[in-house]
């Protein structure tokens, strides 16, 4: 309620809504103020709210929340092994469709062919949209291809700054890498139990571990402030629930393509397919309607599934 005024919500009016006494209401208004909100209590006037900290808590997320199915069950951890992990159990034990597991830090976080993703604590999103959909397995790999368009908008749309797809599953801001993404599946020939999209933002990392400092950054070091998680977190819902519906009408990317192709940072460009068969080099012209990335070389146009392999840059990163 607080967060849906620009005013004030007066004691009694939150009495009446919830039931409870005016005692009740101050309780939990010192319970928000020790969990960092800052409210500033009138006379006469009642409470208001002046800002709110930068925590991913289920009551953070909903009350922020403004979508029709996604994220409507929302799960909060502090740490957890993996949120894909936690998504997968839920999915299994009969949670609907769009339940949303979030975490502070992971302590097994995970990348594609068993690498591993660095989710340290209190600077990054680590998060996981279940989903229970109707359609052909064959076509579920293009979820990822959705879930980075949304997380590339949602992340704009919050900093104001350009983010870029790296075909299939990573988002780059000045070519290197802020955001992974890794889509899981359980199914059974032609029925999908559950699909986990896991997606990991860097967002207020300064430094990274060796290995990956050449490639890695996040939000703040790209766009120079920090951003609050809980509102990137709901902007990319909001996106990633239009973009779905586009997506399930023809159960592929014809009506996304034009708009994914925008976002591609390696279109155009000169690229390496790190194919484990056999790696070759071309230039990337967009992706096909399946979802595939169009690489044209020297002697023919190849078309490059996702799944296992990577794409680089013939110069760099991208
Ligand atoms: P590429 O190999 O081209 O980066 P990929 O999609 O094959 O892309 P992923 O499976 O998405 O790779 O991610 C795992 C890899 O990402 C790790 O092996 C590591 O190099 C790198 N990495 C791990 N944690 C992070 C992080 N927090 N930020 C950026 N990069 C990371």
């Amino acid at each position: 309620m607080l967060r849906d005024t620009d005013g004030y919500v007066s004691g009694q009016e939150l009495c009446n809504k919830f039931g409870v006494s005016r005692t009740a209401i101050w309780k939990v208004i010192n319970q928000l103020k020790e969990a960092g909100y800052e409210i500033e209590a009138a006379q006469n006037k009642g409470y208001h709210l002046i800002a709110a900290p930068d925590v991913m808590t289920e009551a953070e997320l909903e009350s922020l929340k403004n979508t029709q199915w996604a994220g409507c069950e929302i799960y909060c951890f502090d740490s957890i092994d993996s949120t894909n992990t936690k998504a997968k159990e839920l999915a299994e034990a009969g949670h609907p469709s769009g339940t949303l597991v979030v975490a502070d830090q992971q302590t097994l976080g995970r990348g594609r062919r068993g690498r591993s993703w660095e989710s340290p604590a209190g600077t990054g999103i680590f998060m996981t949209l279940m989903l229970k959909p109707d359609i052909n397995p064959n076509n579920a790999s293009m979820l990822t291809l959705v879930a980075a368009m949304a997380t590339a908008r949602a992340i704009t749309e919050v900093t104001g700054e350009a983010a870029q797809i790296k075909w299939p599953n990573d988002i780059v801001m000045n070519g290197k890498k802020v955001v992974g993404i890794l889509t899981e599946m359980s199914a059974q020939f032609d029925y999908i139990n559950h699909i986990v999209v896991g997606i990991g933002i860097n967002v207020h990392n300064e430094e990274f571990p060796e290995e990956i400092a050449k490639t890695a950054s996040s939000l703040l070091l790209e766009c120079d402030h920090r951003i609050h998680r809980a509102s990137l977190i709901e902007a990319f819902l909001e996106e990633f629930e239009r973009l779905y519906a586009v997506y399930l009408e023809t159960e592929d990317m014809s009506g996304l393509q034009k708009e994914y192709d925008s976002l591609l940072v390696n279109r155009g460009r000169q690229v390496r397919v790190l194919d484990p068969k056999e790696p070759f080099e071309g230039k990337a012209m967009g992706i096909t309607k399946k979802g595939e990335l169009i690489v044209d070389t020297w002697e023919s146009r190849k078309l490059v599934s996702s799944g296992e392999v990577s794409v680089r840059g013939i110069y760099g990163y991208v």
